[in-house]
């Protein structure tokens, strides 16, 4: 069965959400009390109601209690963002996620208990931030408070080392995950010390974000 995914609040990230999840494919319910953010979207969208979401029969009406996921994107009104959050789980939406408008925001919407807080602007620069500092930057996973998975494109600094000379789990504490090369279909998983990095290989790297970027300094290019 296709997911059903909400999305309360049509703002920029609110529409830019329904409409990726709308394109792959997926149903989604949107909800917006301004009628030109609707039609932005018309034949786009499984179904788009207007109303005020703060009123629970909106919410009712809507059919946004039986998706799996509701995407809350209501920033600026915060008073309005957590109403809604609030009515969303009495009237029994087990899975919310927020965005948060700034830092006490977010702390009231993970204290209410919803399972995920979005700060899209944050989250943003510290990306884009990470691409400029860590060389040939791909993807970025949050994986704990402080470490992350990286995946990177070597670059000219690691061409034809090995892991055990470059010993970044002693210096940095960062370890090599997987390595995927060019023209070979199945990535090495955990390569051993002896394993030598090539041009063009990509890495899977997990570490802290400040102890992989000291790491990609200490590299000549
Ligand atoms: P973004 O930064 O994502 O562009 P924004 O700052 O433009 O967001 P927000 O204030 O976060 O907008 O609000 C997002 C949307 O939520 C707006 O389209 C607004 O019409 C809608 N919205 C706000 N309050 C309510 C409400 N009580 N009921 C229904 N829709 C609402």
């Amino acid at each position: 069965m296709k997911k059903v995914f909400g999305v309360i609040g049509l703002g920029r990230f609110g529409s830019n959400v329904a409409r990726t999840l709308a394109e792959n494919g997926a149903e989604v319910i949107a909800i917006d009390n301004d009628k030109n953010r609707l039609e932005k979207l018309e034949g786009l969208i499984t179904k788009l109601y207007q109303g005020d979401v703060t009123n629970e029969q909106t919410l009712k009406e809507s059919g946004i209690l039986n998706a799996d996921v509701v995407i809350v994107s209501i920033g600026e009104n915060i008073e309005a963002s957590i109403l809604v959050v609030v009515q969303l789980m009495n009237l029994g939406v087990k899975n919310i996620i927020a965005k948060a408008w700034n830092e006490l925001h977010g702390t009231i919407l993970e204290k209410l208990g919803v399972q995920r807080v979005v700060y899209p602007e944050k989250e943003m620069a510290k990306r884009l931030a990470h691409s400029l500092l860590i060389g040939e930057f791909i993807e970025e996973i949050p994986f704990s408070e402080d470490y992350r998975i990286y995946e990177i494109k070597s670059f000219n600094g690691l061409y034809g080392k090995s892991l055990k000379e470059l010993d970044m789990r002693r210096r940095f504490g960062i370890s090599v995950l997987a390595v995927k090369r060019k023209g070979e279909e199945k990535p090495i998983i955990n390569p051993a010390g002896d394993f030598k990095i090539g041009e063009g290989d990509i890495l899977l790297i997990l570490g802290r974000e400040e102890d992989i970027v000291k790491f990609s300094n200490s590299l000549k290019r």
